[in-house]
Formats: structure tokens, C-alpha cells, sequence
């Protein structure tokens, strides 16, 4: 196959330096970048007609020709889902001889597998690599990374990138943090590359016995809180800077930058669309693979929810930003009063005193109307009424396009409360939950 586009300007421009990458990645016209994508995406769409059974059935069910088509739209309802991957066998998706495979971490049941060459997980690296240069690491710096070894790409693609940047690395698995405390010292770790939870407990031993110099946390971004991400940084004095990213797409899809405004997006390597973008342009996550030969996959269903941010980012890069995600489709409520994500309702109850930390929201149906009901246990001698005043006033303040609803009678609000425990102990319970039609 020809060399696409984008190999050629990259090869002419940045060659095999991390430095030049970051720099021209950061410098892209998105004219430039748009026709890169382009180029890429009509190769990936050819190439998966000829080699792919899966997508080359899905083209001749629909009556398309690969060579007609430009762009996504041009697939009109063609998609790659989660359950399409669960439900065939590797065969139907592998179009040359694998050299690695990555397993999802599901939610139950069986494991998602993504297979690749190791030319296309050094690619990821380099890649990342380049973020994590913008993000301050250098050749000289020493980094830890403790996410999940086992089947998990991210690791892999971590140690990648340090390669290409020739930093000191340990990819070790997740270890005790209380084992990983005592190596920082003794390695020299100044770079913490980990999962949110997992970076709480080191941080709670360090609290207490003491943190060692670090320049940058690098966290998996689409399960740290903002309460999290500000204890992290507290104990260590460091950035905690997020990545978002899965095994379908590769390891990385994008990091933030300093401004921690969103996520900058691997364009290059990847296309992105918002499936059905609600009225703050928030929809489904739809990504196509644009380099790899493997297992390319065509606008794949990521079932985030996030939006694209269209300002210009105040660090200068050009690349296009993705919102933090808000939440999976799948856990998304349609209703009177919007569309709604768990997220939401986190972010309504955070600071409303003397209720319990276990509450559930529910989208209830009565006669014609909806019901948003919350179910709330009291804890300390806060009056209920005080609780369901302090809920109304976060409504309507972080989210008047919901109370603007309310308030002309798209639906109802309702609260119920326990005492501590009514709800349930022990397990964790769905924050938001449907129970229209039951
Ligand atoms: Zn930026």
C-alpha cells in the first residue's frame, strides 16, 4: 500500500524525535489534519472491504462500494458495536497475522479481545510519548507505571513510550502500593503513570509517612473525581494530568495538557464522531482506527458519552478536544427532563449536607408524566425539608436547561427519605435507575 498522507508529512517533518513530534503535533493546521484524516480513513475503508469479513458484510448488506465512500457519513448506519466483537469470532475481524492480543475489562460475562502487530503498539507509544513530553517528561526522568498488567494494553503502551523517548521505565502490574512506596525512594520514581483508586492508597501512606519528589501523575482519567484528583496532588505537589483511552482504540485516545480543559485527541490515528449530539452537542463516542492493518476498526461504539470542545485550547495546541466523558450510554436516561447521566446527579448531591454517601435517583412514570425521584437516607439530624431545599437550589444553579423543564412541568420532582441504612448496605447501588414501564 502506498504511504498515506500522513506518514509522508510526518516522515518529511518529525522523523523519529519525540520532541519534533510534540511540537508539530501541537502546530497541525486543522485544514491539514482534517485532510490527513480523510486520506487515512478512505485507505482504512478500502483496505477492510478486501481483508475484513465482518466490514465487507456489513458493505454488501447495505449496497456501498468501498470506493465510494469519503467519510463516516458516507457508512450511513454501518458500525462496529462491543456486541459485534463479542458475538464473532476473532477471524471475522483479523485481517493479517496478529502479534499480541488485549483483552477489555468488561462488565461481566466475556472479555472483548483486540488484536495487534508490534509495530502498531510502538506506534501507540510514540504517541503517547509525545503527550506525556508536553506534559513535561523528559529522556532523564525515571516512571513507574502500575496499571493492571495481565491482558491490559495500557501498560504496554506505556512501556512503549518510554522507549521511544528513552526514559527509565517500570511497567510492573498493580503492586501493593504500600510495596511500590518503599521502591520510590529506592528507583528514583519521579513519574507515577496509574489508576485513580489505586493512587489514593499510595497517596494515603504517603500522607502519613511522608511524599518523595515527583513532577507528574499520570492517571487513567474516566474514573478520577475531582475530589480525588485534588487529594493526589495535595500530598505529592504535582500535577495529576488525565488520559483517556481503551484497548479498542489502542491504548491512548488522548491526554490533557496543562490547562486541563478536556482531552487533546490523537487525530492522527484516530477519527472521532458524536453520534447524535443533544443540544449541548453531548452523544455517543464513535471512533475508527486509522493506521492499523490488524484489526482496523470502523466507527466502533465507545458508548461514552462526552462532547467535543470547539474553542481553541489556551496552550496552543491545534488538536481538537474531547469533554471529561459523562457517562455510558448505556446508563443514560432519556426523559422530561433531559437527557440523563449518572454524572449529573453526582455532581447535584456532592456538597448536600446530612444525607448518606448511598442514594439512588429514579425516573418513575405517573399517568402521563415523569417522576425524578430521590431517594435519600438522613444522617444527622438535617430536616428533610432543609435536604430537598438544598437538592431544588443545585438544580437550578448547575443545571437551569433541567430546572427550565421542571419549572413548565415536563415533569415532577419527588423525595423520599430513610433513615441511615435504608437503602441498602453493603452493595453499590445504581445511582440512576429507569423504572418507567416496570
Ligand atoms: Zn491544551
Amino acid at each position: 500500500m502506498l504511504t498515506s498522507l500522513r506518514q509522508f508529512v510526518e516522515g518529511a517533518v518529525v522523523g523519529d524525535s519525540v520532541p519534533r513530534l510534540t511540537r508539530w503535533g501541537k502546530s497541525v493546521p486543522p485544514a491539514l489534519i482534517w485532510r490527513m484524516q480523510e486520506d487515512s480513513f478512505r485507505r482504512t475503508v478500502r483496505y477492510a472491504a478486501r481483508h475484513q469479513k465482518f466490514f465487507a458484510q456489513k458493505l454488501a448488506e447495505a449496497g456501498i462500494r468501498a470506493e465510494q465512500v469519503r467519510r463516516p457519513a458516507d457508512l450511513s448506519e454501518i458500525f462496529t458495536t462491543p456486541e459485534d466483537l463479542l458475538s464473532h469470532p476473532p477471524e471475522d475481524f483479523l485481517c493479517r497475522d496478529p502479534q499480541a492480543v488485549f483483552e477489555t475489562t468488561g462488565t461481566g460475562g466475556e472479555p472483548k479481545r483486540v488484536y495487534f502487530d508490534h509495530q502498531e503498539l510502538e506506534l501507540a507509544g510514540r504517541y503517547e510519548a509525545a503527550a506525556l513530553y508536553e506534559n513535561g517528561v523528559r529522556p532523564q526522568d525515571r516512571v513507574i507505571c502500575t496499571f493492571d498488567a495481565g491482558y491490559w494494553i495500557s501498560s504496554w503502551v506505556t512501556y512503549f513510550a518510554c522507549r521511544a523517548m528513552g526514559a527509565f521505565c517500570s511497567a510492573v502490574g498493580k503492586p501493593d502500593p504500600r510495596d511500590t512506596y518503599s521502591k520510590l525512594r529506592l528507583y528514583g520514581y519521579n513519574v507515577i503513570v496509574a489508576d485513580p483508586t489505586w493512587l489514593v492508597s499510595l497517596s494515603e501512606i504517603a500522607e502519613k509517612e511522608g511524599a518523595y519528589p515527583v513532577k507528574l501523575i499520570v492517571a487513567a482519567g474516566d474514573r478520577m473525581t475531582a475530589a480525588y484528583r485534588k487529594y493526589i496532588e495535595d500530598v505529592w505537589k504535582a500535577p495529576v494530568i488525565l488520559g483517556y483511552g481503551s484497548t479498542e482504540m489502542g491504548g491512548g485516545a488522548g491526554m490533557e495538557c496543562r490547562e486541563r480543559q478536556g482531552y487533546h485527541l490523537d487525530e492522527f490515528n484516530l477519527l472521532f464522531e458524536i453520534l447524535e449530539p443533544d443540544a449541548e452537542g453531548y452523544g455517543e463516542l464513535v471512533v475508527t482506527t486509522l493506521g492499523r492493518r490488524v484489526m482496523p476498526l470502523i466507527r466502533y461504539r465507545v458508548r461514552d458519552v462526552a462532547r467535543f470542545i470547539p474553542e481553541p485550547c489556551a496552550c496552543g495546541a491545534t488538536l481538537r478536544r474531547l469533554s471529561p466523558i459523562k457517562g455510558r450510554r448505556d446508563e443514560m436516561v432519556v426523559m422530561g427532563a433531559g437527557n440523563l447521566h449518572p454524572a449529573i446527579f453526582e455532581n447535584l448531591m456532592r456538597d448536600v449536607a446530612g444525607i448518606s454517601t448511598n442514594w439512588q435517583v429514579a425516573v418513575r412514570q405517573e399517568g402521563l408524566h415523569d417522576v425524578l425521584e430521590f431517594r435519600l437516607e438522613l444522617t444527622n439530624g438535617v430536616s428533610s425539608s432543609a435536604v430537598e431545599e438544598a437538592v431544588r437550589k443545585n438544580l437550578e444553579t448547575r443545571y437551569p436547561e433541567m430546572w427550565a423543564n421542571h419549572s413548565c412541568g415536563m415533569y415532577r420532582l419527588a423525595f423520599k427519605f430513610g433513615p441511615r441504612g435504608a437503602l441498602g448496605q453493603g452493595r453499590k447501588m445504581k445511582r440512576l435507575v429507569d423504572e418507567r414501564g416496570t
